[in-house]
């Protein structure tokens, strides 16, 4: 766990978060600003700064990661979704704990922006 890190202290239980799923290895949690009516971030329960750190040091969980997005949206009614890391500050990452945007339930255009 790191102190100051948003998504550990969320993880640990020290900052309330709607809590949608949640395993050894996963956590997964509403956005707080949703884009989407489906917006949740799944995240490891160890910190990783990014998505290829946690590739590189835990296979299986960064695969959890996809597979448990996927569970959710089938929960929630969603054949058609999104999934977005982002990967340092110019691409909009401001969390540095490793997180999988999961986007769905309305239409989503391509190019983001
Ligand atoms: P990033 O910009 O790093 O890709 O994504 C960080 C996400 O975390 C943003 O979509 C932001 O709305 C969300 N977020 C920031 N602070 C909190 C919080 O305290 N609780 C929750 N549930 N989400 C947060
Ligand atoms: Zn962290």
């Amino acid at each position: 766990m790191v102190d100051d890190c948003l998504f550990c202290r969320i993880v640990a239980g020290e900052i309330s978060a709607e809590v949608v799923h949640s395993s050894d290895r996963v956590v997964a949690f509403r956005d707080l600003a949703p884009q989407a009516p489906t917006h949740v971030l799944v995240v490891p329960r160890e910190h990783h700064r990014d998505a290829a750190s946690l590739a590189a040091a835990d296979p299986a969980t960064s695969a959890e990661l996809v597979t448990a997005a996927a569970a959710i949206v089938a929960a929630e009614g969603h054949t058609d979704y999104r999934l977005v890391f982002n990967t340092g500050a110019d691409a909009g990452q401001t969390v540095f704990h490793t997180h999988l945007h999961v986007l769905g339930g309305r239409s989503l255009t391509w190019p983001p922006g």
